[in-house]
Formats: C-alpha cells, structure tokens, sequence
C-alpha cells in the first residue's frame, strides 16, 4: 500500500474510543483546533465569537446555528484560503459544463456544488489533501472486514472527483465508474475485474437487480450511499446478491455516518459533531425520537469551516450497537426520499436518469433559482416546477426557457430526446420538512 493509504487507514480504521468520555475529549480538542484557526483565517468566524470564543461541547451549543443561506451570503470572508465565491462559481460551472470533474481550484481545494434539500445552491470547498484520504474513510469505513482482502472494488460515483483515480495496490484495487454508464457496460466491469466490493448508490445497486444472473463474481459486500436505502429494499438486495449490504451517509458538509461490521450506520464521531435538538433547543439523545434541528460542525475541513451548521436531513438515534463502538447509532435517516426518473432512448431503450444528475443541471443552468420540484408521471415525461429567489430581476419565464432547455440538451447526450416542461410556481416548504421530495414520480 502506498504511504498515504497506510495513513488513511491508521487515521480511519484503528481509533479507537473506548468510553463516551474519550470522544468528548477528542472532540473538544479537535473543536479548539477549529476555532482557532478560524479565529485566525475568517473574518466571519473573528467577528462571530469576539464575545465569546466557545472551548467546548457545552459552549458550543449556545453559538448561534448557521446554515447554507448564511454561508452562502458570507462565503467569502467565511473560508479561510481567500477564496472569491464569483470565481470558484465560475469554476465549478465551467467544469460542469464541461463534464469535466477532475482538477483542484489553484491546486488547493476541490469545489463541489450542492443543491442540498433547500433548493438554491451550495458552493462547498475540500482541500486537495482531505480529498485525497476521503475514498479510504468510504473504504476504512465501509464496514469490509479486513479478511476479505484483496479488495477489488467498484465505486459507482454520480460524478468524478479529484482524488479518485483507479488505485491497484497488492492488497486494494480501486476502479471508479459514473452510474449512467450502461448496464452491460457496468456488469462487463463486475466480471472483467472481478470484483468482490460493489459500493453505488441504492438506486443503482436496484437497476442490476434483474441483471443478477449475468453477474459472474460473489461479492462479498455492497456499501450504499448518497441515497436512503429502505430497509426493505437493503433486504432485497441481500437476498439478491447474498451478501452483506452495508451504508454510508455522506453530505456536502462532511462525512457523517459509516457502517460497522454489523451493518449499523455509526456517526463519524471524530470527523463531525453532530447535535440533535428539539424545538425549544434541548437535546435529544434518545433513540427513536424525532429532532427538529440537526446541526454539523465539521472538524477537519479547515478551508470553510462549518461551525453549527442546520442540515436539512434530520437523523433519529437508534439503540446501541453490539459492535461495542461507541459512537452513536443512526436508525434511519429523514429526508432524502427522491424518485429515480425513466427515459426512453432514441434506440428505444428505457434507462434510470438520476435525481443528483437533473439537480446538477438545473443548478448550473441559472443562479436566479430558490426551489424546484421535478414530477414524472409516465416514462420519459418531465414537468419542473421552479421558483425564482425574490430579488431576481429576470423574467421567471425566460429562468424556466434556460432550464428547459439546459435538461433537453443535457438529455439529449443520453439520446433521450423529450420535451421537457418547465413553470414557475410557488414552492413553499412544507411544514414538516423530512417529508419534502423534490423528485416525484408518481405512475
Ligand atoms: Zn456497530
């Protein structure tokens, strides 16, 4: 294994914490870190805790939240490498644009974008040296049991990142494939490389479902992520692939939770804070309840530090996890319920297009947009339903003409060729937000 992966693995895989004591502990000093050099670097951050300078869990849940709004509205003093949000935004489209996913901003940070669950867009900085650790969290904190090596994995990714280059080692083979490339193409990889650890996202691990017995290798895990997987559905493929199905909940704002060898989703205790409140601010720490706010602090991204940021996901707690780690254990997880859509391709083909990929469309093909709604009711149709941020001067109508005609071209790539219909309406966020779906198709 090369140097970094040696370290990466110690990093992810071998600490330890034996007591709740211990993660406290851990998780104040990394805090203090944080603050500090925030302290240091932001100017948002100086100004935010000049009365008070938090220095533990306690302190820290007095701070005032900030969300994506926030960040967004004070990006660039809030990042501490002086970076202009105009100028990464540029980036970022142009290599959307582009289809271009590799390649750091100034060789120092990748920029990702995120429509996140609130609609408008998120710019999110990581630096080239956390990106380069963050395939050995998925791996080390994957939940595969070190027997099963040699790993020969296939990691399905929605988009390419930097960082992620096929990596072969002795005892680790690392190859990544986008998931709309084709099925046969996909299976094609299944059997050439042999691979013995799938990790996609849910709604591709179902489009091989039918295909399974072209499949020719055994794996010996499947690590799901980006989506909720069901706990029907992770029954279905278990059966399916008779194999260990195990997941991952990863966002924009951090890596969150991971599974262990038992298959139960642990939050990454070391690599974020996570605290769950109630209306009033009180904590919620029982399994099984439902909080009102979920709120993030990421403790080793240092280039746009997120100190009590509100997610839109909510978590609940569930009960503690044989596996004998500490770290808390997630039931399931709120929020991120989005439909799959279906095409039909000029070769007369019916293929999945995925709810991210449209996100990434319509997030890039204008800034002027608040919230959307995307509804399929049979195959191949396509309504979406926008609504524009208040201070916009443009005519809704000529916002939803780029929009319709950013997904028909985008689409077109795929050879699908639809006409897609696109309407400004008001989109008013429902009281109860974990019951949002942006992405409904309803046969
Ligand atoms: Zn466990």
């Amino acid at each position: 294994m090369s140097s970094g992966m040696v370290d990466a693995f110690r990093l992810f895989y071998h600490r330890k914490f034996h007591t709740v004591e211990q993660i406290r502990r851990y998780q104040e000093k990394q805090l203090r870190r944080l603050i500090d050099l925030s302290m240091n670097e932001s100017s948002f951050y100086r100004e935010r805790f000049s009365t008070h300078i938090p220095r533990t869990l306690e302190e820290l849940s007095f701070v005032s939240p900030i969300n994506k709004e926030i960040m967004m509205a004070n990006f660039d003093r809030l990042n501490t490498i002086g970076v202009k949000l105009e100028d990464v935004k540029a980036f970022a489209v142009q290599k959307e644009l582009a289809k271009d996913y590799l390649g750091y901003y100034q060789d120092r940070v990748v920029v990702g974008l995120s429509s996140g669950t609130s609609g408008n867009k998120g710019v999110y900085l990581t630096p080239k040296e956390l990106t380069k650790k963050l395939p050995f969290v998925f791996l080390a904190r994957g939940g595969i049991p070190l027997r099963h090596l040699p790993f020969r994995i296939l990691f399905c990714l929605r988009v390419f990142g930097q960082g992620f280059d096929d990596i072969n080692s002795p005892l680790v083979h690392l190859h990544y494939c986008a998931t709309m490339t084709p099925v046969d193409e996909i299976i094609d990889q299944l059997n050439s490389k042999r691979i013995n650890i799938l990790m996609a996202p849910p709604s591709l691990v179902r489009i091989l479902l039918p295909h399974k017995d072209r499949i020719k290798v055994k794996f010996k895990q499947i690590v799901c992520y980006a989506e909720v997987l069901e706990k029907e559905e992770k029954e279905r493929f278990k059966k399916a692939f008779a194999t260990n199905i195990v997941e991952i909940y990863q966002a924009s704002e951090g890596q969150i939770a991971s599974a262990c060898r038992h298959g139960n989703l642990h939050i990454n205790e070391d690599l974020v804070i996570v605290e769950l409140t109630d209306e009033q601010g009180n904590k919620i720490e029982k399994p099984g309840e439902l909080a009102k706010h979920m709120y993030v602090t990421n403790l080793v991204n240092f280039a746009q530090p997120l100190i009590r940021y509100e997610m839109n996901d909510l978590v609940v707690l569930g009960e503690k996890c044989p596996c004998g780690s500490r770290f808390r254990t997630i039931d399931h997880i709120l929020g991120r319920n989005d439909d799959i859509l279906y095409f039909i391709t000029l070769d007369n083909r019916r293929i999945p297009v995925f709810p991210d990929l449209i996100s990434r469309w319509i997030i890039t093909a204008t800034d002027d947009i608040r919230e959307y709604q995307v509804h399929q009711t049979k195959d191949g149709d396509m309504e979406v339903k926008i609504e524009t941020l208040p201070d916009v001067h443009e005519d809704p109508k000529i916002i939803a003409t780029k929009v319709k005609c950013r997904i028909e071209e985008e689409l077109l790539q795929f050879r699908i060729r639809t006409e897609v219909r696109v309407i400004p309406a008001d989109l008013p966020l429902p009281e109860d937000r974990s019951k949002y779906k942006r992405f409904v198709v309803a046969r």
